[in-house]
């Protein structure tokens, strides 16, 4: 089961809006934002917020307020670099959600949503750009190859979980490494367009294609998360019902 999911991060509304058109993608998506992109209202894609919580004194009021701005009930959840605790997870239930998406199970196998304290579902990340990109820097002694293919081939060989999590800023700039990011954020954190400092070789973009075509050519498309959640709890309640008979 392939869920694709994307963080809005530094993405104005025009060049989201160009995302969606120039990178079209098989089945449902889920989108989490970190503010209103109005024309997503009429797609077909899961909407979810993406808060930056502060301090723990402000998690609750200002993810209720994200939730409040994009006109959202609250469902799934995940946070800016994917902050998480056992306190802002009872704040999560509290607030009424029923999933998060937020910890790294990077290129696992047999990969399966997990049930949290209070409730809530976990449903994990099998890869996320810009950590398959962090990882050469931030881990030198695994040897660790960014930008596989054969992250797509294992997503496709059997029915665990793969959740993705792709930023479109990576996959519109192409970044091919954290350097390339790193020399152009300041560009994009004043305004510019991803689109005009796209790299021209191998990158985030490249993959992303890759991975659509192999869904294409498999009849895969992505499932929301929403419809991943909703079958781990049907599982667990079928599970329940067998153990009482
Ligand atoms: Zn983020």
């Amino acid at each position: 089961m392939i869920a694709l999911t994307f963080d809005t991060d530094w993405m104005g509304q025009d060049d989201l809006r160009r995302f969606f058109d120039e990178y079209p993608f098989p089945g449902t998506g889920t989108i989490f934002l970190h503010q209103p992109y109005r024309f997503l209202e009429s797609t077909p894609h899961e909407r979810c917020p993406h808060p930056s919580p502060a301090s723990p004194d402000e998690w609750k009021p200002s993810i209720r307020r994200l939730l409040d701005d994009l006109g959202l009930e609250p469902t799934g959840v995940r946070t800016h670099s994917a902050i998480h605790s056992h306190r802002l997870e009872m704040a999560l239930y509290e607030l009424g959600f029923k999933y998060t998406s937020n910890t790294s199970r990077l290129f696992e196998r047999h990969i399966r949503p997990v049930r949290l304290a209070w409730g809530l579902w976990e449903l994990p990340i099998y890869y996320m750009d810009n950590l398959d990109l962090t990882m050469e820097e931030y881990w030198k002694e695994a040897g660790h190859k960014p930008l596989s293919p054969e992250v797509v081939r294992q997503a496709l060989r059997d029915d665990a979980l793969y959740v993705f999590d792709f930023h479109p800023v990576h996959v519109t700039l192409n970044t091919p490494n954290l350097r390339y990011y790193l020399a152009h954020h300041a560009e994009l954190k004043s305004g510019a367009s991803p689109f005009q400092l796209q790299y021209r070789g191998r990158g985030v973009g490249t993959l992303f294609r890759e991975l659509c075509a192999a869904m294409e050519a498999a009849g895969v498309g992505s499932v929301a998360l929403k419809q991943v959640w909703q079958s781990a709890t049907d599982q667990q309640a079928s599970l329940q019902a067998g153990v009482k008979r």
